[in-house]
């Protein structure tokens, strides 16, 4: 019951469902009016002779026309895309009219009764009782009007037909009395279920909507940075991949930016500090870019550009000068202003045939010699980087022959204690004899091997053979072996060289690794952790090539060095250069301080040795004593240089 007279309200509160009891009239209503007419005129064609003219066919042809009207009406609007007001108003003056139809059409009726004979008469009856249930049946979608309805039509017929005084029109009004209830019953679940349809049909399109925001919100997600609202990597490529299929003659100039220091805000302010920076930078970058071209942040602090088409090369060139004036400038953040730098890699294609890898490839090859030379400015890809790039994917590409592993070699370069001239040690360093490209620098097939992770594979065949040597060359002498990055940061390869230690019977405390710091930067916990385990096993840490890189004092004070080794760029240039001189000599200084050992390595006259030892250095290496040698020359080295000990030794005797 409560159903039934919630049903009866309009639930103006509820738009969508107004909404949808208009679309559910607009289809019945139409129907409704056709059937009350053409039963209407039926029954007024049987009544044309028998009541009077106004009555039989004024009256119901005065009616038909405003049933005509409206359904022209419904006809125009029925298919309208309406608001929920507007459904609320059509749908009030639905039942208004309803109820004054249906009040017309069954006073007629009625009046039409006492003019008729039993035929007529039960003729008006049907009229009454079935055209007004079909009219209801039109009208369920509107409980308001089908009750209505119903109770003006049923009670026409009651009324007229319980004081007919006929017996069978008695009966029939009694039983449209009991009638009356199931049908109210029927009309009331069909409205329920009807209500019941639209709010879940709601649901799923609320659902469905949501699901789309979700999409929408993924889709976005998967192509654009997060912190900076940037392009992604991923939408960059698919970018370029786009520009290069639609137009394969005119392939985009495309850039790589690289902050430079940026590691350091991040370990000295923070995470958060380094965020801000990062966005701070994204927004100066979008800004210069002025709404053209794309920019991405591609990860970490690389950040790529597609200019926009309609630039020249020289254009281009004053943009990635401004990315790098635009870095410089000062950061706030909390704590303080952050000074950065960073450096721009541009490649110009030239023709076509050109795949997103191959430009990547070239701007950050471009980005890389820019960035080596660390002066935070522009480079273009040119024909040299070009021949260069090619060499380096012609030794990546020998790398992987079947040759390679019986191609490699070593040599090495005696190590000298300056106090007395006789070898600690060597340096075993690689060599490669390729059979295709002739004799290559480890300079460029170290890093290849880097690049193409064949470099623990390659250490271990090298370091087998220092092994060998090694077991060949009297005790107390030493070996230095280098060790990648790659190497250090990968517990597989240090677990299998201690292995080879142990297999090849060979006193641990004869051997030495010497690492770059390139290698802490990588990853420092794991280098931390494995030169921990080295270090207990009762090998050797050198640091290698001190001072190019950067330098912290911190790793050296953290990772407890046993040697430090002087890159060869400040010995070399020593007595020319007075800067490099006071570096080698701090160095020394700091070496002693903390009670670490140095070495000097590019020793290349008697002067510098001697400077050296005067600065407390104590082993030097460097072509002044040899060059790296062949094994058998290199044990002849030393044995020679233990005669020459022992000569000088028993002449100051
Ligand atoms: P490094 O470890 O700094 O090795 C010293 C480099 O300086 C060697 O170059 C050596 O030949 C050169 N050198 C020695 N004395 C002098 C000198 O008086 N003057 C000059 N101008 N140069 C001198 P090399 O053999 O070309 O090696 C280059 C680099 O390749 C090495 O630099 C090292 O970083 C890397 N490397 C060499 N062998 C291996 C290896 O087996 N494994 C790994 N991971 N890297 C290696
Ligand atoms: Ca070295
Ligand atoms: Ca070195």
């Amino acid at each position: 019951m409560r159903n039934l007279l919630s049903g009866l309200r309009l639930q103006k509160e509820n738009p969508t469902f107004l909404v949808a009891q208009y679309k559910a009239l607009s289809s019945q209503i139409p129907v409704l009016y056709i059937l009350l007419v053409i039963n209407a005129l039926a029954v007024a064609i049987t009544h044309i002779h028998t009541a009077p003219m106004w009555l039989a066919l004024y009256v119901p042809v005065g009616l038909s026309v405003l049933c005509v009207f409206r359904i022209v009406w419904w006809q125009i609007h029925g298919q309208d895309c309406i608001s929920g007001d507007r459904a609320y108003r059509v749908m009030r003056r639905t039942i208004v009219l309803a109820g004054v139809l249906t009040f017309a059409f069954g006073a007629w009726a009625v009046a039409l009764y006492q003019y008729g004979n039993a035929y007529q008469q039960g003729q008006v009856a049907y009229f009454l009782v079935v055209t007004g249930i079909s009219c209801v049946l039109c009208l369920m979608h509107l409980p308001a009007a089908a009750l209505l309805t119903t109770a003006i039509t049923f009670s026409f017929m009651v009324v007229t037909f319980m004081f007919s005084g006929n017996s069978v029109f008695v009966a029939t009004a009694t039983s449209v009395i009991f009638l009356s209830f199931p049908f109210i019953r029927v009309i009331n679940s069909y409205f329920q279920n009807f209500a019941g349809l639209v709010r879940l049909t709601k649901e799923l399109g609320d659902k469905q909507t949501e699901a789309e925001r979700l999409n929408l919100i993924n889709s976005r997600n998967a192509l654009q940075d997060q912190l900076t609202g940037l392009a992604n990597r991923r939408s960059f490529f698919r970018e370029l991949q786009d520009l290069l299929q639609q137009r394969p003659e005119e392939p985009p100039i495309i850039g790589l930016v690289d902050l430079d220091g940026f590691k350091p805000v991040n370990d000295v302010f923070g995470h958060a500090a380094g965020d801000l920076v990062l966005k701070q930078t994204a927004e100066r970058f979008v800004a210069l870019m002025g709404g053209k071209g794309t920019i991405a942040r591609l990860g970490g602090d690389e950040f790529g550009v597609i200019f926009p088409s309609d630039l020249s090369r020289s254009c281009v060139s004053e943009m990635g000068q401004a990315f790098c004036a635009a870095l410089r400038e000062p950061y706030d953040v909390p704590g303080g202003s952050i000074r950065i730098s960073g450096s721009c890699g541009i490649v110009v294609p030239e023709g076509g045939g050109h795949t997103a890898e191959q430009l990547y490839e070239k701007a950050d090859f471009a980005l890389y010699q820019v960035k080596s030379r660390r002066n935070g400015s522009v480079e273009f890809f040119s024909h040299d980087l070009e021949e260069i790039l090619q060499q380096r994917h012609l030794i990546e590409l020998e790398l992987q022959s079947d040759n390679f592993a019986r191609e490699l070699s070593l040599e090495y370069q005696p190590i000298i204690d300056l106090d007395d001239g006789h070898v600690v040690g060597f340096e075993a360093l690689a060599r490669w004899n390729s059979a295709r490209l002739g004799r290559v620098s480890p300079d460029a097939f170290i890093p290849a091997a880097e690049r193409t992770a064949m470099i623990g594979k390659m250490t271990r065949i090298l370091f087998a053979e220092a092994l060998k040597a090694l077991s060949i060359m009297p005790p107390p002498l030493r070996m230095s072996f280098n060790l990648s990055a790659r190497d250090i940061c990968d517990h597989e390869t240090s677990m299998a060289l201690l292995g080879m230690i142990h297999g090849a019977k060979i006193d641990p405390r004869r051997i030495e690794f010497e690492i770059t710091e390139t290698a802490l930067l990588s990853d420092f916990d794991t280098a931390y952790e494995v030169i921990g385990l080295l270090r207990a096993a009762g090998i050797t840490i050198a640091l290698d090539d001190f001072g190019t890189g950067f330098s912290s004092l911190s790793h050296v004070h953290r990772l407890e060095f046993d040697k430090i080794k002087i890159d060869k760029s400040f010995v070399m240039q020593f007595d020319r250069d007075v800067r490099c001189m006071n570096i080698t000599r701090s160095v020394a200084n700091l070496c002693r301080n903390l009670g670490i050992a140095s070495v000097a390595e590019g020793v290349e006259s008697l002067a510098i040795a001697e400077a050296l030892h005067a600065f407390g250095v104590r082993l030097a290496q460097g072509y002044h004593f040899s060059r790296p040698l062949r094994l058998h020359d290199a044990i002849a080295f030393a044995e020679a240089s233990e005669t020459g000990v022992e000569a000088r030794r028993l002449a100051s005797a």
